[in-house]
Formats: C-alpha cells, structure tokens, sequence
C-alpha cells in the first residue's frame, strides 16, 4: 500500500487522537524509538509534540504502588469480525470495523484499532514484560480515549494470537486483511486492572487518555512473540514520572 493511501485510512478511522498521531508522524516529522528522533527528542521535532516534555501526566509509567478502590468493572462487547492489519512503521494494528464496544460507568467507548509494544511499555515494579497489546477506544461524543493495555508473555499456545501473527505484514507500508476472529480471545481470564490517567504513548503524547492495565498478562506461544520482535523488537517509550497521579487497583 502506498502511503498516502495509509495516512488515509488512518484519517478514515474518524480523527482517533492515536492514529491521527500516527498519520501526522508518516506525513511529517518522523519519529523513532532511538536516536536523534527517539523519544527524548520526540518534543524537539514538531510544536505539536510539546506536551511530550513539557507535560506533567504522561504515559506509560512504572506501577509501582496502587492503592484498592472501588472502580468501575468494565463491560467488554467485541465482536467478532475479520480486520485490516497494517504496518504503519511505529507498529502492527488492527483496524477493527465498527461494532464492538467497551463500557464503564454508563459511558460506551468505540474500539477503534489494536497494536502492540515489545518490550511492554508499562512496567510494573519495575519489571517488563515481553510484549504489550494496547485496544484503543474513544468515546464518540467527546472524543475521550480508554486504553485497555494487556501484558503478553510466553507460556502457552495460544490460537487467536498465533492466527494474527502469521498476517504480521512485514514491511512498513504493508497491509493485510485477517480472518474472522473473536477480539476477547485476547482477554486474560481475570479483568482485574490498575487504572490512571495519562497520555498517548506516542507523538503528540495528548494527555486524553484514561488507562487500564490488565493486572493478569496473557500467555501466547513463543513463535508468535518472535514473529512481533523480528519486525519490532524495541518499540517502546520509556517510562515517565507519575508526578501527583494516583494508580488505583480492582478488587
Ligand atoms: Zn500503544
């Protein structure tokens, strides 16, 4: 695919604060996870990215502490659906058509696009964890992001993954259209999460973003992790200060 083609596809998604991100970084100032256009200098590179520096809620962070609450359960509706899976440069996404949902406290937020991070983005006590799956969704009304991050790491086979894997599209540029899938096969068993607020983890940072990291990480096969790495092995941001924020926990 050529790439304004792709920069309109993001577009067509409905101005996605996170693909619009992306399409700015395919159309503009390029970015990178190392080096002169890493993420230390992601600020420097367009006025747009200021808050990446200059912001005081970024995203992601090291879960150090969390503090018990009564939060908002959340309400999973994927359907299933085949997809466009697309190589935008930065990472593998999927493209989901509209359908499927997620709701907590009364408010329905669209799932727009899945992508993934290898090593993961979030740390929790400091540790990693081999991959990160981020289901961006964004409520159609006032355009706020909910982003449901879930850790991955190897243990197991793992069909719905391994399915996805073999349609990685290998260039930057690439896409694909995968098989009908179930998206919540890519759910852990539990849905007990940390939740704070935070930012887009790429340029321009938008600090708009509500997270929930799934506490319980998913296990997938090895190959499949190897199948992400050997496109992307080193796409994530490090992690920012939590500054005043609190993590709050599911019980
Ligand atoms: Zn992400």
């Amino acid at each position: 695919m050529k790439r304004r083609e792709l920069i309109r596809g993001f577009i067509a998604l409905g101005g996605c604060a996170v693909c619009a991100g992306m399409a700015r970084a395919s159309e503009g100032p390029h970015w990178e996870y190392k080096g002169e256009h890493g993420p230390d200098h992601w600020a420097d590179l367009d006025k747009a990215n200021a808050v990446c520096s200059a912001g005081g809620q970024q995203s992601p962070i090291n879960i150090t502490s969390a503090i018990r609450a009564e939060v908002d359960p959340i309400t999973v509706s994927w359907k299933k659906s085949s997809a466009k899976i697309v190589n935008n440069g930065h990472t593998i996404q999927i493209n989901m058509p509209e359908g499927s949902s997620i709701s907590r406290n009364g408010k329905v937020y669209d799932l727009l696009q899945f992508h993934f991070h290898a090593p993961s983005e979030h740390l929790v006590d400091g540790m990693t964890h081999p991959m990160e799956v981020h289901f961006v969704h964004k409520n159609k009304k006032d355009g706020d992001l909910v982003v449901l991050g879930i850790f991955m790491m190897p243990e197991q086979k793992h069909d719905a993954f391994s399915m996805l894997a073999r349609y990685f599209p290998q260039t930057e540029g690439a896409e694909g259209k995968v098989e009908a899938f179930t998206p919540s096969d890519l759910l852990p068993q539990g849905l007990e999460y940390w939740t704070y607020e935070g930012s887009l983890t790429t340029p321009p940072c938008s600090e708009i973003v509500t997270w929930m990291v799934a506490r319980e990480p998913l296990k997938v096969e090895q190959v499949s992790i190897q199948a992400f790495t050997s496109i992307y092995s080193s796409n994530a941001r490090p992690v920012l200060p939590i500054n005043r924020r609190l993590v709050l926990m599911s019980q």
